[in-house]
């Protein structure tokens, strides 16, 4: 058989920060659904392996128990790696170890330190899907050296998060992002609303955001996980609740409906995101982006044309392109998503991946 149709065993280990579909682990969760569904539909084999409490019930999902890992963001680049008792992290890479010799690849999806130190200890190869830009000194090195002994197993999702790890040795995979875009429907004639995406966490700089729907008296639609409860009270203490409103964390099906009817999709990154899977589920709905000019949005939107890139943390500038929005082909946008952020160019892109990793 070809190595162009042969199928491919593949056990998928998910983030250890949240069980799937949890939203605790942010973009990477749609990155691992839509990948998963993708190679499934290739005629791959696929386990998914994720902590208890993972509700995707169309996928093959094995749930570990066990104490979730800490967020990246919210620790120093110089603290020291930490464990809970029991770790889920832990327990799914014994889970894993014990199972190897079933599977052709094993494709991490954890931001930890623990899955690259173990690499070498495995008999089947690693892939590392590497899912945000450099927080942590001692996951730098790990990564590093990862790279320098097994070239051409990281993936990112785009060049600029690549660029914040110093001295990665190549190839380097960047693997961008995909969704199925028949669940995103476009809407020519939005309201006069915008529309903020994420988890609430301070790196997300939603505060950017609200202030815009402030000055320019143009209702924000907030959707998403709140990480982080006292930063958002703090929000909602120093802005009048009469400019924003907040509709939850929303399934895929319930957020489009939402989205599609905005003006805009507000990004406000603080740090350099790793991709933003929210703006291109905006583009698929036709929704224009406006996002600092910083990380992922910078490669993703193109400026003027599918959206601005406002200069990093000027609330002026994304007043300002607020104004301009009309400027923009609502088509432009879905067409942007057609053409490079289907499920079919996502799954192309991993699967070469993972075929050059095996053969
Ligand atoms: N999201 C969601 N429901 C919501 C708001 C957001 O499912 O109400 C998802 C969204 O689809 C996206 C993720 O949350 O996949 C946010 O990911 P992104 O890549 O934008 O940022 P990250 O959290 O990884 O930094």
């Amino acid at each position: 058989m070809s190595a162009s149709v042969q199928s491919l065993k593949l056990l998928f280990v998910s983030t250890s920060v949240g069980p799937l579909g949890s939203g605790l682990g942010g973009g990477v969760e749609l990155s691992v659904y839509n990948i998963a569904q993708e190679m499934i539909r290739r005629g791959h084999q696929l386990q998914i392996v994720a902590p208890a409490g993972s509700t995707w019930d169309s996928l093959p999902l094995i749930q570990i128990p066990g104490n979730l890992q800490i967020i990246a963001q919210s620790l120093k680049r110089t603290d020291p790696i930490t464990m809970p008792e029991n770790s889920v992290l832990a327990n799914m890479w014994d889970y894993a170890r014990q199972v190897q010799d079933n599977y052709d690849l094993i494709v991490n999806f954890a931001y930890d330190w623990l899955p690259f130190y173990l690499t070498p200890f495995f008999r089947c190869p690693i892939a590392h899907f590497v899912s945000m830009g450099s927080l942590s000194d001692a996951l730098d090195q790990i990564i590093i050296q990862t790279s320098k002994q097994f070239p051409g197993t990281l993936g990112f999702y785009t060049p600029s998060q690549a660029a914040t790890f110093p001295e990665l040795t190549s190839p380097i995979y960047y693997l961008s992002s995909g969704i199925d875009l028949s669940l995103y429907q476009f809407c020519a004639e939005p309201k006069q609303q915008l529309a903020w995406l994420g988890r609430i966490s301070p790196e997300k700089a939603l505060e950017d955001a609200v202030a815009v729907a402030e000055i320019t008296k143009i209702p924000l639609k907030i959707m998403g996980k709140i990480q982080d409860e006292s930063y958002w009270q703090q929000i909602c203490r120093d802005f009048p609740k009469s400019c924003f409103e907040y509709l939850g964390f929303l399934p895929t099906a319930q957020l489009q409906q939402v989205v599609r009817e905005c003006q805009a999709l507000l990004m406000t990154p603080r740090w350099v995101e790793a991709f933003g899977n929210v703006a291109i589920e905006a583009l698929a709905c036709g929704v224009p982006v406006i996002s600092y000019s910083r990380g992922g949005p910078a490669e993703i939107v193109q400026d003027g044309k599918t959206g601005f890139l406002v200069e990093p943390d000027s609330v002026a500038g994304l007043v300002n392109a607020t104004q301009r929005i009309h400027e923009i082909n609502r088509h432009t946008c879905r067409q942007q998503a057609e053409e490079e952020f289907s499920l079919k160019a996502l799954g192309d892109r991993f699967e070469k991946w993972f075929k050059e990793i095996i053969f």
